[in-house]
């Protein structure tokens, strides 16, 4: 996998604001943030997208994202925020290395409402049919 600025980042060879570090994840601030304190959530193992990371940085990322969320919003005064996890070009993923942004929403300063993230949801109707096919293939998949 080619290396990427976050391996940088993990060896300490590039500045962060760090905020979070154990054995398996480093947590730290975005150097372009959406709202002040949009915190990054890493795993030190690099994998690029979401569904090749390894069973032990997935459990050691879930254990301390809420922390983390929790951490945001006591710190922002943000008691709503977005957790947004891109994989690949075609989903907006520019680092490739697994991260989770956390960006606190803020009803108070410039970084209200939609001002910092704007998220268009174009949702259509579920195609019954389609859904159920899909739905019984990831079962098979993910049965034991
Ligand atoms: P993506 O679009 O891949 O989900 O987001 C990558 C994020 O990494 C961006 O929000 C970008 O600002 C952030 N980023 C890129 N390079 C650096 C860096 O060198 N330091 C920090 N702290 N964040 C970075």
């Amino acid at each position: 996998m080619p290396e990427t600025i976050f391996d940088k980042i993990i060896r300490g060879q590039i500045p962060c604001h760090r905020v979070y570090d154990d054995a398996f994840t480093l947590a730290f601030l975005d150097i372009n943030p959406i709202a002040p304190g949009h915190t990054l959530v890493i795993p030190k193992h690099a994998a690029v997208t979401l569904g090749e990371l390894d069973d032990e940085s997935a459990a050691a990322i879930g254990r301390v994202l809420p922390r983390i969320c929790r951490a945001v919003c006591a710190a922002t005064g943000a008691s709503q925020y977005n957790v947004l996890q891109n994989n690949g070009p075609l989903a907006h993923q520019a680092v490739m290395h697994v991260h989770f942004h956390v960006i606190p929403r803020n009803p108070r300063g410039e970084h209200r409402d939609e001002a910092g993230l704007g998220v268009r949801w174009n949702a259509t109707a579920i195609d019954h049919a389609m859904a159920g096919q899909l739905a019984a293939r990831m079962r098979s998949l993910l049965s034991p």
